[in-house]
């Protein structure tokens, strides 16, 4: 018997963790991803949140091989009457508790525009891991240290089920080559055992599932559920993402020390969400900041992200426009730490701002009040879906990642791989 193959759609974290789960369960996963790195949107993220047992038996490996660290800082909450107020003050004020209690199911996401930054603050600081070198690093760290073939640059244009072959047949555009290279030569057409669909545009894994044709005789039950699923995939993708801008803000060294924190979320601020002193994530806090400057990094709401890069429009309004908006809102919030005047805030010396038309999804296929697994599944067609649009966890990495793990340990299951 040949071992099974499998092909994994997306090299975000969902995907890279899928593929993790399945090679240590001595089954080689082929991923691809259509960007020319792997990470996905967790490129632009700050930290994972481990908060399920499943995550942090994982986030504790990883941080083993030095892929993860813990995120250790001063964080809170910046706005409103009290200036700041540290993590710890701000929980314990709100009556909030760590961790959901067993049987107690999890609460919903707090994915933007909440005040709480993808639940940064609903989690116990010892569950936050941040990535040195970023996510894309970590996934690259993870498929190298497991030895898993990855195709960059290489778009799944189509997923197709052969009831003939009983298999999957996938059209890849481009990304030609093993490892981790761009390449030419990928056959426009492979077959599979199974796919893991983690990419973040579920209508590849819709159209996947309405490529199923069933047998005479079919359970309509079956059928009228992977219709609904699939009409359900199509629907998150058209309805319910929405867009975030992040802007990398680079001070004068030493020009911000007297900020009072690292990290912290602006629940009353209707522009900006999150604010990152980028040296903290290497353990130095303001001390960390290199020779050319204290690196910040400012995520806005969503609906700041709206009003000024509507999806409707076209050409889009200049990106030096939003980033001097950006960093006018970042003046403001910090001014209370320079005299009170945006003005006395220091000039920074570079400023980019990054649009993320489809961020953050806004709900999840599955409620977060219905208990079950993070991940969707159709075994008879050796198929899962992951995301974190699938499940809600404490916070939208974390359940990515969960979804992922689950999916490659059910796909090695079907192979008889515990
Ligand atoms: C600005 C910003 C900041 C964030 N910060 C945080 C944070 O600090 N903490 C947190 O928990 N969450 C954060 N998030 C959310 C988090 O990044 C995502 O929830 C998580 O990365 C989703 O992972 P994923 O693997 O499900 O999907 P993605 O990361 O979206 O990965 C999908 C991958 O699939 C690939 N792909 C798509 N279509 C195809 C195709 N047809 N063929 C091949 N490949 C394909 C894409 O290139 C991509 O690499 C942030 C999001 C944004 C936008």
């Amino acid at each position: 018997m040949p071992p099974p193959s499998v092909a994994v759609i997306g090299g975000g974290v969902g995907g890279t963790l899928a593929s993790l789960a399945l090679r240590s369960r001595g089954i080689a996963p082929t991923i691809f991803d259509s960007s020319s790195r792997l990470g996905g949107r967790s490129t632009a993220g700050h930290f994972l949140a481990a908060r399920s047992p499943h995550v942090g038996d994982v986030t504790r490996t990883l941080e083993g091989a030095g892929l993860l660290r813990k995120w250790t800082g001063r964080f809170g909450v910046l706005g409103g009457k009290g200036g700041f107020i540290d993590a710890a003050s701000f929980n314990l004020a709100q009556g909030k508790k760590k961790r959901p209690q067993p049987g107690e199911p999890d609460p919903p996401t707090p994915h933007t525009d909440t005040g709480d930054f993808c639940g940064f603050l609903d989690h116990s600081m010892e569950d936050v891991y941040c990535a040195p070198g970023g996510f894309s690093a970590l996934c690259r760290g993870v498929v190298e240290m497991a030895g898993i073939e990855t195709r960059l640059s290489a778009r799944v244009e189509k997923a197709e089920w052969s009831e003939e072959l009983g298999k999957w047949r996938l059209s890849v555009a481009g990304g030609g080559g093993g490892g981790e290279k761009e390449g030419e030569g990928a056959p426009a057409e492979s077959t599979f055992d199974a796919v893991i669909f983690a990419a973040h545009d579920p209508s590849l894994a819709a159209s996947a599932i309405s490529s199923i044709s069933l047998p005479p005789g079919h359970d309509p039950a079956v059928a009228s559920r992977l219709s609904t699923l699939s009409s359900d995939l199509r629907a998150l993708r058209l309805s319910r993402t929405s867009p975030v801008i992040t802007a990398r803000i680079t001070y004068p060294q030493g020009s911000l020390d007297r900020v009072p924190f690292d990290c912290a979320t602006l629940p009353a601020d209707p522009a900006l969400q999150f604010l990152v002193r980028e040296a903290s994530k290497a353990g130095g806090g303001a001390s960390g900041a290199s020779a050319e400057g204290d690196l910040w990094t400012a995520v806005t709401t969503s609906t700041f992200a709206k009003i000024h890069v509507p999806h409707t429009c076209s050409p889009l309004p200049p990106i030096d426009e939003v980033t001097s908006t950006v960093v006018g809102g970042v003046s403001r919030s910090l001014a209370p730490f320079f005299g009170g005047a945006a003005s006395n805030v220091p000039t920074p010396l570079t400023a980019t701002a990054k649009v993320w038309r489809a961020g953050f999804t806004t709900s999840s296929l599955i409620p977060p009040t219905v208990p079950g697994e993070a991940v969707i599944e159709l075994e008879p067609w050796r198929m899962a879906v992951a995301g974190d649009f699938v499940r809600t966890a404490g916070s939208p990495g974390e359940a990515a990642a969960a979804a992922g793990l689950a999916a490659g340990e059910s796909v090695a299951r079907w192979f008889g791989e515990q």
